[in-house]
């Protein structure tokens, strides 16, 4: 370890972003990278702690000390293959991800944690431009055969695994590109698509079939793969989307956000989209649900140009602080502010919307809106009421509704006869990731449910390791937790 006091010396510091002003005028990633020198005193901020607990908060179990070390040395390379050890595609993770491991980081007690996540993605960016980041090919093929289902994160990372251990693997994805939500649901600004296609470049030479516009259980139905292929992995995804069943739901403008993120992903790239635009330009958007989705609404309408957008959220206004009860070293619920939300949205909090109004044409112009509490009694689940008389009309042309998702789509499961969990979820368990049809597994959010990035690569690199010992009666590929550094 180097610099064992670099904690006292250096304060955290993390990219900036370009200003809202001229960020909001495209789609483009806006963040201010930091100098190298910069990047290597935030290293040596690292404390190498006896126990690490940033790994075990990392899904992935990122060697972390070891690359922060790498990077405050300078040594780049060595960086880059201690990452890739653990984790197919920090360049995901390192723009995307929510840094459970900073929110563990021994530092974060008393401090500022450790800016992990920055980090990473510079460690990676700098492997990109170095030209390091090659593809690696099997050295032999087993000659079995792996169909992967769905391209998101958890399935890309189950494909890259089983190539890696010599299985020949074909990716099927219904969409029209490679990405799951990668490339449909989160925005460019958050993540431009070169991205994920300078990486699918690296694993179609490795050898991974890629074959899009194949939706399993309707082009191809789901027991047929059973007959061309040794084992089958699922990574579907979460995608049944949850509804606002209440007055006026029909209206125009009453629109999902899963249909107005994908429509402007597909306008960004020029890829053609089904049925009517929809725009939040002129409009006044009202964004209901208060997650990274409801988040990637708001930047997205802001870029329309919007008149107004505002954010409501049933929950309460956390504090910015840890919550009671959410202790060091675990995820706590606090409040978080997007760069979406500093671009000129006003929040509303602990808020319910009752019903949709419309004007003569069927087109929204409105909704009515009630304050809410959430009642608990000893013993019992916490219940929400009305707040009496807090009943609000407001201006609204545009209602995106961003309130999460109900769990797995139903149909490749009942072709295969799978069992789905209480959730709708596939069911497995996520100690070997199988289902109940042997040589069939699940990974991902078709699995844990609508959840990270860093879980569904965690959960397909795990997943191929299972696969791999089905298929194989043993698995060489690496488990969350071996800790295997690389020889470097
Ligand atoms: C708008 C939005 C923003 C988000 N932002 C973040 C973020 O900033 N950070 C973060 O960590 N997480 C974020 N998430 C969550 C994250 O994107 C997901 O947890 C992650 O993508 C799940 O990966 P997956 O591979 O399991 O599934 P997905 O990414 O959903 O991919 C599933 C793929 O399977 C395909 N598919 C499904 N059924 C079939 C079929 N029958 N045949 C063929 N293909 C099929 C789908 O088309 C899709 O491409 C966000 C989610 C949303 C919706």
């Amino acid at each position: 370890m180097g610099k064992t006091t670099g904690f006292m010396k250096f304060d955290r510091k993390i990219e900036a972003y370009e200003p809202v002003e001229e960020r909001i005028k495209n789609y483009k990633e806006f963040t201010v990278p930091l100098k190298e020198s910069e990047l290597k005193n935030q290293g040596a901020r690292c404390m190498d702690c006896g126990i690490p607990f940033c790994h075990s908060g990392c899904p992935l179990g990122n060697l972390i000390p070891d690359f922060n070390d790498a990077v405050y040395q300078g040594k780049w390379e060595k960086a880059t293959k201690i990452l890739h050890s653990t984790n197919n595609f920090p360049e995901f993770t390192g723009r995307l991800c929510p840094a459970p491991c900073e929110e563990a980081c021994v530092l974060g007690i008393n401090e500022d944690p450790v800016s992990i996540e920055n980090i990473e993605k510079n460690i990676v960016e700098t492997a990109f431009k170095n030209g390091w980041i090659k593809p690696e090919p099997p050295i032999k093929r087993t000659g079995k055969k792996v169909v992967v289902v769905g391209s998101g994160p958890a399935g890309l990372a189950a494909a890259q695994q089983l190539n890696r251990a010599g299985h020949t693997v074909t990716l099927l994805e219904r969409d029209e590109k490679i990405g799951g939500l990668l490339r449909y649901g989160i925005p460019d600004f958050k993540m431009e698509k070169n991205v994920i296609d300078r990486r699918l470049e690296v694993m179609g030479k490795e050898g991974i079939i890629f074959k899009t516009g194949v939706h399993v259980g309707v082009h191809i139905k789901a027991d047929e793969l059973q007959k061309e292929y040794d084992a089958i992995v699922l990574c579907g995804g979460a995608t049944v989307r949850r509804n606002l069943p209440i007055p006026g739901s029909d209206l125009k403008g009453v629109v999902q956000a899963m249909d107005f993120l994908p429509q402007n992903n597909r306008k960004v790239d020029g890829i053609p989209y089904e049925g009517e635009e929809l725009s939040a330009k002129g409009k006044r958007v009202i964004v209901i649900g208060g997650g990274d989705t409801g988040s990637d609404c708001i930047g997205t309408s802001i870029r329309h140009g919007a008149v107004s957008v505002t954010n409501f959220e049933i929950m309460p206004k956390s504090t910015t602080q840890r919550p009671e009860g959410q202790p060091w070293p675990f995820w706590p619920m606090r409040l978080r502010t997007s760069s979406s939300h500093k671009e000129g949205a006003e929040r509303v909090f602990s808020i319910s919307t009752k019903k949709f109004v419309g004007d003569e044409k069927g087109n929204l112009k409105g909704l009515v809106t009630a304050e809410v509490y959430w009642e608990k009694k000893p013993g019992q689940r916490p219940v929400l009421k009305e707040v009496k008389g807090s009943e609000k009309e407001w201006e609204c042309n545009l209602a995106l509704l961003a309130l999460g998702f109900t769990g797995s789509e139903t149909t490749i499961a009942d072709q295969l006869g799978l069992q789905m969990d209480a959730r709708t979820n596939i069911n497995a368990s996520i100690k070997d990731y199988k289902t109940n049809i042997p040589g069939v597994f699940v990974a991902g959010d078709q699995r844990r449910g609508q959840s990270l990035i860093v879980w569904a690569i965690s959960e397909g690199r795990e997943a191929a390791y299972h696969v791999d010992s089905f298929l194989m009666g043993k698995s060489n590929l690496p488990l969350k937790g071996d800790g295997d550094l690389p020889r470097v």
